[in-house]
């Protein structure tokens, strides 16, 4: 059914909150159903932009008495099934942080930046464990694990949570933390990302960090082989404070970029260390010491500059993601990456290190699932039209195809997007996890009322 062709009953609900309704036809309906990855095309049946959990709790209990889906968003990165025929709920003006520097904990709302949060725990000597972007969610990146610089030595963004207040499908405001709603609170660390209710706010840990050693070594792609092979040496004997990956980007011809890496396609290390510069300096010396970098941009820098080390783009742009873990980064798995990974098709495929902290964490203690894997593969490719999106798809479908033998079939949500994310939501867990999150929906949704995240059958459906 398309409910922009019909009329639903939205003053009681205007009435009733502080936040604004949009429905089709209304003057701002178009800016307002655009998420920042341009790819995705939605027309909602309403839309609510919530000034408080109050305004959510109402815009819930209005889907349910309209039988109507709801999807959440607070930027659009990160979309799995586009928000049609159905409430979103826009989180973006839930927009308050408080760092507690004596705690070393923070309070940050829905639709807060990382970059909110960065700014105000930087001033007082403390970090988030934010992604390599300062402009994603915070709450949308850390409810799909969160995985940053900060990663191998003080783990996911998830395992950093110590209380989440989330609106369930009933309509009611409750806090899941480890002693209420401790399921709930299970679930939502990795295992249920706009599947099970929306998260209005979150208490975190922050972390003693101010200056980082970081940056990235970019080598021609001729060296490739030799790069991946020196890359997988290297990395085994890095300690925690580290966090490296190693990509093959191929850069569009664009005036902004300097003209090494403009139309270019090329080889980069990209890593931070957390802990003496000169330390660090020391460790990563090897590689441009072994062969030298076309650029070599590793220096000592305050860690709100961390943009700086991936340098992903802030501005909306229509990009497509898909990846999973790698068992290895064998000479073979290197020449499939090479072979695939071409310019017509893919800017980005970037393998992450991960293991350390991630690793350590007791794998029951939340659903943040395949901790043991350490190699982990993100493919993003630009997708302006829907032909380019469907190219992409298929594209990858036959990437991961070739690369089979060295996958583990489990994959990473955060870097999954759209309705293949969706689909692929099983193999983000064991099935004993998988099993465990069927229960807890048909307990928090039955009625599968939030149907636009990661894709949870209730236990009698699984
Ligand atoms: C440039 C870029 C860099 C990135 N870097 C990293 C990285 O370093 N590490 C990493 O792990 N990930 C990274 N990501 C992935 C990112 O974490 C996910 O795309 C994340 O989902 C974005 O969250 P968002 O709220 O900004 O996006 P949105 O698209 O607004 O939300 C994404 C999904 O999260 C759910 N959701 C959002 N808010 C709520 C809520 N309040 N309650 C319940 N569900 C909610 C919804 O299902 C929604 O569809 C990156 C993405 C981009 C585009």
């Amino acid at each position: 059914m398309v409910y922009t062709e019909l009329t639903l009953p939205v003053n009681a609900l205007r009435d009733e909150i502080d936040g604004t309704v949009i429905i089709p036809g209304d003057g701002d309906y178009d800016a307002a159903r655009m998420a920042w990855n341009l790819a995705v095309d939605q027309y909602p049946a309403l839309i609510l932009i919530a000034e408080s959990a109050a305004d959510v709790a109402a815009g819930v209990r209005y889907a349910r008495s309209h039988d109507l889906g709801i999807a959440i968003q607070s930027t659009g990165h990160g979309v799995l099934l586009p928000a049609n025929d159905c409430l979103l709920i826009m989180t973006s003006h839930l927009s308050a942080v408080s760092v507690d520097a004596a705690s070393q904990t923070a309070w940050v709302e829905a639709g807060v930046l990382w970059g909110a949060v960065l700014e105000q725990a930087q001033a007082v000597g403390l970090a988030p464990l934010l992604g390599s972007s300062s402009g994603v969610g915070a709450v949308g990146y850390t409810l799909g694990g969160g995985m940053g610089w900060l990663a191998r030595k003080y783990g996911l963004a998830v395992d950093s949570v110590l209380e989440f207040e989330v609106v369930t499908a009933d309509g009611q405001i409750v806090c899941a933390s480890e002693t209420e709603h401790s399921d709930l609170f299970w679930a939502l660390r990795g295992g249920a990302k706009g599947a099970l209710g929306v998260v209005t706010g979150m208490r975190i840990r922050l972390y003693e960090v101010t200056t980082v050693y970081g940056g990235s070594l970019i080598y021609s792609l001729a060296d490739a082989r030799e790069v991946f092979a020196f890359y997988r040496e290297w990395i085994q004997y890095l300690p925690e404070e580290w966090t490296t990956s190693i990509s093959i980007m191929n850069f569009p011809p664009m005036p902004e970029l300097p003209p090494f890496l403009s139309g270019q396609s090329v080889v980069m290390v990209n890593g931070c260390y957390v802990g003496d510069a000169h330390l660090g300096q020391m460790m990563v010396q090897a590689l441009p010491d072994w062969k030298q970098p076309i650029a070599n941009t590793f220096h000592p820098m305050p860690f709100i500059e961390s943009d700086t080390i991936s340098n992903d783009p802030m501005d909306p742009m229509p990009a497509s993601v898909s990846g999973g873990w790698l068992t290895d980064l064998s000479d073979e798995t290197v020449e499939t990456l090479l072979a695939y990974a071409t310019p017509d098709k893919v800017v980005k495929a970037e393998i992450r290190y991960a293991g350390g902290a991630i690793a350590r964490v007791n794998d029951a203690a939340n659903a943040y699932d395949h901790r043991s894997s350490t190699l982990l593969l993100e493919a993003v490719g630009m997708t302006p039209t829907p032909e380019a999106v469907t190219q992409f798809r298929q594209h990858i479908a036959a990437f991961k195809q070739a690369l089979q033998p060295h996958m583990t079939g489990g994959v990473y949500m955060n870097f999954l997007d759209g309705p293949d994310a969706h689909d692929q939501t099983a193999n983000a867990f064991s099935a004993k996890k998988y099993q465990r999150l069927g229960e807890i929906k048909a307990k928090y949704d039955p009625e599968n009322r939030f149907r636009f995240g990661y894709r949870i059958p209730t236990s009698t459906e699984a």
